[in-house]
């Protein structure tokens, strides 16, 4: 994997262990190689996480829509800045960019970006490892709910086991570079393309 989507919270969170898990995958990809593509924010854990790579002469690629563009919020010293005109044309660019996506903790939006890059594998419009970093247990209650979509017949076990679960860096990132897709979304994946 050369690239990867990170998406995280615009907010740090209260408890310092999130931060230090940013950081931690940020020295796993300058370490790896790995570029990163992200929303192109400074501030909260997406700023941490940019910061920590860039120090080390790292890739990191930001996506940021016309309307978030403002100095209080976007990223000045990342190596490349891309501008798009909504947000929805921003989540085209960085599936475009990426070879698998990761979520750190996070708030509405890094829901939503990783359950569209979900999706999109569920459909088998993709075939990336979707991952989730479940530091301190952070997502543990939303993987519950995952197991209640299961029982009461919305999600299928299969398309669960698409979603990839760890709390510590270097095995999420293993996982992710040997996840293979289910052979049905292959099948689809071929047909759509
Ligand atoms: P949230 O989890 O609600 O804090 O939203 C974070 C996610 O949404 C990130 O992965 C970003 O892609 C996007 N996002 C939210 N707020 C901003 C912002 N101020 N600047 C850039 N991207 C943002």
């Amino acid at each position: 994997m050369k690239k990867i989507a990170v998406f995280c919270g615009s907010s740090l969170g209260f408890n310092e262990i999130y931060k230090n898990d940013a950081i931690k995958l940020g020295n796993h990809f300058v370490e790896n190689s790995i570029g990163m593509v992200y929303g192109g924010g400074k501030i909260g854990m997406m700023g941490i996480l940019a910061d920590t790579i860039i120090q080390q002469n790292g890739e990191v690629i930001g996506v940021i829509p016309g309307l978030l563009r403002h100095e209080e919020v976007a990223h000045t010293e990342i190596t490349e800045m891309i501008v798009t005109k909504t947000m929805s044309k921003r989540k085209v660019k960085i599936s475009k960019l990426a070879d698998g996506y990761i979520a750190l903790p996070g708030g509405f939006g890094t829901l939503d970006e990783i359950f569209e890059a979900l999706t999109l594998g569920q459909l088998g419009i993709e075939s990336k490892p979707v991952g989730i970093l479940n530091t301190n247990g952070f997502f543990n209650h939303l993987i519950k709910q995952l197991d209640v979509m299961v029982t009461e017949g919305y999600l299928k076990q299969s398309n669960k086991e698409m979603l990839i679960v760890s709390d510590s860096v270097d095995e999420l990132c293993t996982l992710m570079l040997n996840y293979k897709a289910p052979e049905m979304t292959k099948i689809i994946n071929k047909v759509v393309k």
